[in-house]
């Protein structure tokens, strides 16, 4: 996959690690997340990508590393499909807003963070006019429809299908940033 298409979801709520404390966090989310999302507006576009038949996420203006850029929130599924986000064994959010054209790299721009939001930052610098992208395998332990990847990155695992498939050494090289589900899916 290269692209995520235009969502026509509701807005459910951001996501959060905590499960006991979601719902009666739920409204203080929502209110958090829009308030997060607002600024972010200005500093990205959606725009087509010339290779492909697609949509991307591009800087407006240069983004410092560290700079949030999304707060994961949107329809939760039980299954996964090519564009949602696993936020547990049987959770799959469907993003809202710019977040979900956002498209992968085996060397990424930006990263999740998971707490107490799973909120999207810059990982390095980006240029105006630079793609922003992240690593799906870093939230998808097995994804619904694999794809073949030519970010050109010397790192690039070529067919993107989810962390369960990378080699040893892939897998701890991402140690650090993956999620909480991946991260309980390899203590089972
Ligand atoms: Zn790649």
């Amino acid at each position: 996959m290269d692209t995520r298409q235009q969502s026509n979801y509701a807005f459910r709520g951001a996501v959060s690690t905590n499960n006991a404390l979601e719902e009666q966090k739920h409204d203080n989310e929502e209110e958090t997340a829009q308030e997060t999302l607002r600024p972010d507006e200005d500093m990205v576009s959606v725009v087509p990508r010339a290779d492909i038949s697609g949509k991307c996420v591009v800087a407006n203006t240069e983004i410092k590393v560290g700079s949030h850029l999304f707060t994961l929130y949107g329809d939760k599924l039980r299954e996964p499909t090519p564009y949602t986000i696993q936020v547990a064994s049987h959770a799959h959010i469907h993003p809202e807003g710019k977040l979900i054209f956002v498209n992968h790299s085996c060397s990424p721009n930006t990263r999740f963070q998971y707490t107490p939001s799973w909120d999207l930052y810059a990982v390095r610098d980006i240029l105006p006019g630079e793609e922003l992208t992240f690593d799906y395998t870093t939230t998808e332990w097995q994804m619904a429809q694999p794809f073949q990847c030519n970010c050109c990155s010397t790192k690039c695992i070529h067919k993107v299908q989810g962390f369960y498939f990378l080699n040893p050494e892939q897998k701890s090289e991402r140690e650090g940033v993956i999620s909480p589900v991946i991260r309980a899916q390899l203590q089972e």
